[in-house]
């Protein structure tokens, strides 16, 4: 994703970009329209978002293909793998976020510091709403949509209570939290009852995000306060993550899930799972535990500081999008899109999403992969063996790339659907598999690598596309030529959009593990392992500048240790 050279020294050698106005006079319903930059003979596109979809489609566009508008609360692109480092300061705020305008110097686009609210899909605008306040509609020729999700409650009441870990706020709150805890509960008027409570530090969710961030309170622990608190104060302190699947990290190989656990274990961290957080007070937690027995068990616990960390929904754009769009839009949550990234119900095709916030629909993959399945193995037959299911799944992922991380996944799978045991698994329990391969297509995870693969190749197709609709005779077609047709003419131009699983990693603890995918992992609980999983996101960071702000902040922590200071 990064290019040293090519981006830095292109962005200082451009223009600074055109100042946007209103347009004088102009209302649609009720609000302002900006005029956005329009050079002759070049589509407007409008990007939302500033986060890994939408920073990888303006890194891969070329220079002059469009005007790009750039809208989006926040100023600045975060690296999100390393928001829990920021929450205990091994790496400060900064060094994690790259500013919007730096980025998009070099295609030479504007920026507008406010939140999309509403989209006229037929007028082609969006409405825009700047700090709370302004209102205003931008108009676009081709629009992006890269907004992320939210948090999904999960029924569970409280959540005022609780910190989540998405924006640059949330760590920096998360920070001031856990310092002014340790500073009250080392006070001599504090009694003991409420230093057990005020050291006690749940994380909700036991995915990535909950495990890396107990993982980097773990080394605060242990690196840094342990010098600094009395160890009294530092026996008291627990770290309790609440799971509600049987294991920690379990989109990820069991084997990693085992030894995150062990990992965890070890470390004195305490780990419930099969326990559904049910509500959150100010000072304790309920959540209630499913047995095996089927039987159920509610519990509370005090607690001093909630993490919320289980899973995304739709934000509140992309919900009103689905809802317009309600026909054909019957996911709860994301935007569905094809395999060329478009909107599903938007019939021009000009209106693309991308990353968290959308999910690619591959529909004839799905028949292809049952049509393939029943010329290998005939209609007929009534029964598949573990040994004809691995040879089609082999089969299948070599004809569709883009699925073979998940039709490989399913070689391994076959025990879940072999539901006798008998090595064999019957033409109802494969199609059952069909169902859940079905799921799976529909829907990539929820990950920086998704949304950046997604982004890159949205940015070269928009290149092309740009180069295809240069000629004259070509705009002639397009502007002849109606929403549909001009879709299937664009389908035609770019190749459909495959997903390249690259392996997915986790920071345990002085323990790092990586899931490559296919069976294939590496965990490794020493140093070497932290420096390797420092040293993959170091490779990944967008500019030099950041990439030397981190190599600083981690030598910082070697020499001088974390920050303690309630800030
Ligand atoms: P985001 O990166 O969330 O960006 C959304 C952007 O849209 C933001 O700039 C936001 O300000 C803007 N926005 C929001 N609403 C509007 C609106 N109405 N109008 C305009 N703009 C709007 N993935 C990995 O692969 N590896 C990891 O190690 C990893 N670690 C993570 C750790 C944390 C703490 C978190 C939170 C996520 C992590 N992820 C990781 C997941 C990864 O960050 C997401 O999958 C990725 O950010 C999705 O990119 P996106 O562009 O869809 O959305």
């Amino acid at each position: 994703m990064y290019h040293m050279g090519k981006d830095e020294i292109e962005a200082f050698d451009t223009e600074p970009p055109l100042e946007l106005k209103l347009v004088p006079g102009a209302l649609h319903r009720g609000h302002p329209i900006v005029l956005t930059p329009h050079t002759e003979g070049r589509e407007r596109l409008v990007v939302l978002g500033s986060g890994w979809g939408a920073v990888s489609t303006l890194k891969a566009l070329e220079c002059g293909a469009y005007d790009v508008t750039v809208i989006s609360p926040d100023n600045y692109f975060i690296f999100t793998p390393l928001l829990p480092s920021v929450t205990v300061g091994t790496v400060e705020f900064r060094s994690v976020l790259e500013a919007i305008r730096r980025i998009l110097k070099r295609t030479r686009g504007s920026y507008i510091e406010a939140a999309a609210v509403d989209i006229d899909l037929e007028r082609k605008m969006v409405l825009v709403e700047q700090a709370g306040e302004d209102k205003a509609w931008v108009p676009y020729d081709r629009l992006v949509i890269g907004v992320g999700a939210q948090s999904i409650t999960h029924g569970a009441t409280g959540l005022e209570y609780c910190h989540k870990l998405k924006t640059i706020h949330d760590a920096r709150s998360i920070r001031q939290h856990i310092m002014a805890n340790f500073e009250k509960a080392v006070r001599p008027t504090t009694p003991q009852e409420e230093k057990q409570r005020l050291l006690t530090f749940v994380v909700c969710g036991g995915g990535p995000t909950g495990c890396e961030f107990a993982a980097e309170l773990y080394d605060f622990l242990t690196e840094d306060l342990k010098h600094y608190f009395p160890k009294a104060v530092q026996e008291m302190v627990k770290v309790v993550i609440v799971q509600s699947q049987d294991h920690i990290l379990n989109m990820m190989d069991s084997v990693i899930s085992e030894f995150a656990e062990r990992e965890f274990a070890r470390h004195k961290m305490t780990v419930i799972t099969n326990s559904r957080v049910l509500s959150i007070g100010e000072t304790s937690l309920k959540y209630k535990t499913c047995h095996p027995d089927g039987s159920q068990t509610e519990h509370e616990i005090p607690q001093g500081f909630v993490l919320w960390s289980t899973g995304l929904s739709l934000a509140p754009f992309t919900r009103l999008l689905c809802d317009k769009l309600s026909d054909v839009q019957k996911n709860q949550h994301a935007i569905i899109v094809d395999a060329h990234l478009r909107v599903k119900g938007v019939a021009d095709g000009s209106v693309y999403a991308l990353g968290d916030c959308a999910t690619v629909e591959y529909p004839h993959l799905l028949n292809h992969i049952t049509e393939l399945f029943d010329s290998a193995h005939h209609v007929g037959s009534s029964e598949i063996t573990r040994a004809e299911f691995r040879v089609f799944v082999k089969e299948a992922a070599a004809k569709y790339p883009s699925a073979a991380s998940h039709l490989l996944s399913l070689a391994c799978d076959f025990d879940r659907f072999d539901t006798d045991g008998n090595g064999r698994i019957s033409i109802d329990e494969f199609e059952h598999m069909l169902e859940y391969v079905d799921s799976k297509l529909t829907a990539l995870p929820a990950l920086a690598q998704v949304a950046s693969q997604e982004g890159v190749y949205l940015g070269h197709g928009l290149n092309h596309l740009a180069k295809v609709y240069s000629s004259d005779e070509a705009t002639r077609l397009k502007a002849e030529s109606s929403p549909e047709a001009r879709r299937g003419i664009e389908a035609h131009a770019v190749a459909p959009f495959m997903y390249h699983h690259r392996g997915t990693l986790a920071y345990l603890g002085r323990a790092a593990a990586a899931d490559f995918g296919e069976g294939t992992t590496f965990r490794g609980s020493n140093l070497a392992a932290k420096y390797l999983w420092r040293s993959v996101y170091w490779n990944q960071q967008v500019s030099l500048r950041t990439r030397l702000l981190l190599a600083m902040d981690w030598l910082k922590e070697l020499l001088f240790g974390r920050d303690i200071s309630k800030f």
